[in-house]
Order: C-alpha cells, then structure tokens, then sequence
C-alpha cells in the first residue's frame, strides 16, 4: 500500500497518545509529516523529542477545545492537510443490552460527538484554505455490524459511517475527502482491559479467521493510506481491518 507522499503533510491525530492513535503518529513521524496530537491522557516518553510534533492536552468532547487545537496547530505549521479523528473509549456495557444512561451520555460523547467536533471544525479550516483536505474517523467493527452486549458503543460507531458518508457527499465538490476505517479485535490497551475484566467476549478472536487479534501498526496502514494521494479517488468509505471477522 503505498503512502501518497505524507511529507512535509500537516496532520492532526486525536486519541494519538495510545493504542491505534500512537501508531498512526509514529508512522506519519518517519514519513516526516507535521503532526499535532490532541488526547486527554500524556505523551508517551517515545514521541517526546519527535520532530515536528506538537502535543496539545485536549478533550474531544469539547468543540471550545477543538477550536482552539487546530487555532493552534495552525499558528505553528500554517495549515492543516488532514484529520484523523481516532479518539474513542470502549467500556464493558455489562452485556445485558441495558446500558445506563450515564454510560450512553459518556460514549456517545467522546466516540461520536468527539468525531463531529474534529469534522466540523477541520471543514471550517479546510474552507480558510480554500478547500481540500483529508478526514479519517476511526470506526469500528461495531460501527458495520452488530457486537454483542455493547449496544452503545455499536450505536455510537455506526453514526461515525453515517457522518462519513454524509460528509463526504456534501464536501466532495470542495475536494475534501472523507473515509474511516473500521479495525476489529486489535491489540492496544482499551482492547487489553475490555477482554482482560470481562470473560465474556473471550470466544470472539478465536473466530477471526486470520486466527489472531491484530496489531495498532495494522490500522496505522490503512489510516496513512487513506490520508495520502494514493487513495486520491476513495471518499465515503469505510474499509475493515479485522482479519476477516464476520465476512
Ligand atoms: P486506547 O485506549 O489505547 O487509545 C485511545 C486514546 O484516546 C487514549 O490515548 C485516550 O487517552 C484518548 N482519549 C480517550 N478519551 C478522550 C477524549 N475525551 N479526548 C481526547 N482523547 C481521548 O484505544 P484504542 O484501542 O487505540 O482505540 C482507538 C480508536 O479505535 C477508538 O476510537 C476505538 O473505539 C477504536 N477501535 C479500537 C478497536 C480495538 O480493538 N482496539 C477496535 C475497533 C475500534
């Protein structure tokens, strides 16, 4: 999969300080991107001394704080090429199908309004350019089909395909290009503590068939190929990355 020239690319990645958001950064850094990382949670010591990096304390929760970041990354780099709105939390349900209330507000706002704040914001920044630009959201598997005992999370993850089909139809015409990748099981920590505390969803990698859970570095790929110019005639999908899960 080639990587459609990322250097010198200014990208901005939320959620990249774990997990899949940290490979995506590690990645875009050895291509020599310009990459600003938003996350609630630290830098890693590893990306400490990364060249033209920035790391910005954000809660995707927050349009205020959105605004701000790309105001922000903007001063710093001149512009903003593409988004990654990776950011997402994936809490135990408790596999009735009855989630609380609480628990909807919670994950719907950081893996679903967190994705409408970095889109609609990245778009108003992509319009002072005078359009283009790249949007990448990271769904789910259970953004395309059912997950068992997780209502919520599936729920908020089909509505980041639903933002990005409809984005990408309505800002196709600016030469913004909008896609998102849907990773199955992948090994990272939010994956680790979901299957480690609950005994349950233990069966479910031994039904991939590629026979294995996957790897951040493998959704990182996708993520940089969607963002580069090889992809240039790809808007308005979502491409799995699950080891054939579920086909
Ligand atoms: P992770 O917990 O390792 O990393 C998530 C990062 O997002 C963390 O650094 C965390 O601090 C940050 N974050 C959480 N809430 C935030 C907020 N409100 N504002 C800013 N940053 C915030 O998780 P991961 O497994 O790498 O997940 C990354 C994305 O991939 C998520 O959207 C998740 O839903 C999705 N996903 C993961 C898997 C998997 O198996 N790991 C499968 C499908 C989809």
């Amino acid at each position: 999969m080639g990587n459609g020239s990322l250097d010198g690319k200014v990208i901005a990645v939320t959620g990249g300080c774990s997990g899949i958001g940290l490979a995506i950064v590690t990645k875009l850094i050895s291509m020599k991107a310009k990459v600003a990382v938003a996350d609630i949670g630290p830098l890693p010591t590893e990306l400490a001394s990364a060249p033209n990096l920035i790391y910005t304390t954000v809660d995707v929760t927050s349009r205020e704080q959105i605004k701000a970041w790309i105001a922000e990354l903007v001063e710093k780099f001149g512009r903003l090429d593409g988004m990654c709105a990776n950011a997402g939390i994936t809490p135990w349900e408790g596999g009735e199908g009855t989630t609380s209330e609480a628990l909807y507000d919670k994950i719907f706002a950081v893996c679903t309004l967190g994705v409408w704040n970095c889109g609609t914001e990245a778009y108003f920044q992509f319009e002072r350019q005078g359009g283009g630009g790249v949007l990448v959201n990271t769904a789910s598997a259970a953004g395309v089909s059912g997950f068992p005992g997780m209502p919520v999370y599936c729920g908020a993850k089909h509505a980041v395909v639903g933002f990005t089909r409809s984005w990408a139809t309505t800002w196709g015409g600016k030469g913004i290009r909008v896609n998102a990748v849907a990773p199955g099981f992948i090994e990272t920590p939010a994956q680790k503590s979901l299957f480690k505390d609950h005994t349950a969803l233990e069966p479910f990698p031994a039904a991939v068939p590629l026979g294995r859970i996957g790897q951040p570095g493998e959704i990182a790929d996708t993520v940089i190929f969607l963002l580069g110019d090889t992809s240039s005639f790809m808007t308005g999908q979502v491409l799995s990355v699950n080891g054939g899960h579920g086909v």
